[in-house]
């Protein structure tokens, strides 16, 4: 079932000394109850951006939102519903999580805010509790009790994650939550947000730069490039098969344990070639986004911007994939 839909979203932002910069460009997708769709880009590809639109941090320039196929309205009582339930689990679990407060207050607070909300100190105290043991804290007494600088980085991250639990979304927006973690506990935190998206039939948007995690813990991916989504499938199909030359070019670099110090130095060298081709590209208007890095274009790229098909199934916004490129002029 389709939770949240959005169509069409553009977000501009203004520039010092003029002019626009378009973060997100007409981007639309679909979070369904039970899955996850992974939001795929490097940094400055806008898909923080689309999580600061969808969780209303941010008015977006154009475009519309649907919970439950309605058009979200503004409005002080329908934005708090709308923000309850579609919660957010932010990157940096450090600077999430107030200092001042216990971990009891931190959770307590968007319980008591609840219209269903626990009724009675132990009735909340239980419901503090319950999120604790949901996100493997435990004894959640002791826990509660702490302060965010007696935790370490996962832990708080699981607090981070219990308050978003706390006022029962159906929407969880999960942007880089691993990204400022340990290593050795990134794993931890991934399967513990497949497990609660599961029993709690959430739909997911996992917001990453890593495509090796996006295709274990997604069933689809979608591929962001400068403010554009420029591939969309099934996880597998997108991994295995990328079609898009940005997302040929992410794939090759992503990280891979069996790969020689010589691979892992030529993928690092993409990288930032990609990352350099961003920032000469943004002041370009017209023609594909990608086009001066991209080792197939033609003469037609560098003239009219190509389409994502609306089609259903494995996508991509690329000439090479559209038979009527080359019969365009250039
Ligand atoms: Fe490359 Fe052209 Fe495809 Fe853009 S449209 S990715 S420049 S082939």
């Amino acid at each position: 079932m389709n939770i949240l839909e959005v169509r069409d979203l553009t977000v501009r932002f203004g520039q010092r000394g003029g002019g626009q910069l378009t973060a997100v460009d007409g981007l639309s997708l679909t979070l369904r109850e039970g899955h996850t769709l992974a939001l795929v880009g490097e940094s400055g590809s806008g898909k923080s951006t689309v999580v600061k639109a969808l969780s209303r941090l941010l008015r977006p320039d154009a475009g519309e939102l649907l919970l439950h196929g309605e058009p979200v309205r503004g409005g002080r009582s329908a934005l708090r519903a709308y923000r309850r339930a579609v919660q957010v689990v932010f990157q940096d679990p450090f600077a999430s999580l107030n200092p001042m407060h216990t971990v009891d207050h931190h959770l307590r607070r968007p319980l008591l805010l609840s219209p269903d909300r626990p009724r009675g100190t132990a009735a909340v105290t239980g419901a503090v509790h319950d999120l604790l043991r949901s996100v493997n804290l435990d004894p959640p007494a002791d826990f509660a009790a702490k302060h965010p600088h007696e935790l370490s980085g996962g832990q708080r991250q699981r607090v981070a994650i219990a308050r978003a639990l706390a006022p029962a979304p159906q929407v969880l927006l999960a942007d880089e939550p691993v990204s400022m973690l340990d290593v050795s506990i990134r794993l931890e935190i991934l399967n513990l947000l497949d497990r609660l998206k599961r029993e709690r039939d959430l739909a997911l948007l996992y917001v990453t730069h890593d495509l090796a995690t996006a295709r274990h813990f997604a069933g689809e991916i979608m591929v962001m490039y400068r403010g554009e989504v420029v591939e969309h499938g099934r996880s597998d199909d997108v991994i295995l098969r990328p079609a898009h030359p940005y997302t040929r070019l992410l794939a090759s670099a992503a990280p891979d344990p069996g790969r020689s110090r010589a691979e892992l130095a030529e993928a690092r060298s993409a990288r930032l070639a990609v990352r350099a081709a961003e920032q000469r590209v943004a002041t370009v208007a017209g023609g594909c986004r990608f086009r001066n890095r991209c080792a197939f274009a033609m003469d037609v790229c560098h003239t009219r911007p190509p389409n994502l098909p609306a089609a259903p199934g494995h996508t991509a916004r690329c000439w090479l994939f559209d038979e009527s490129a080359t019969a365009r002029p250039a």
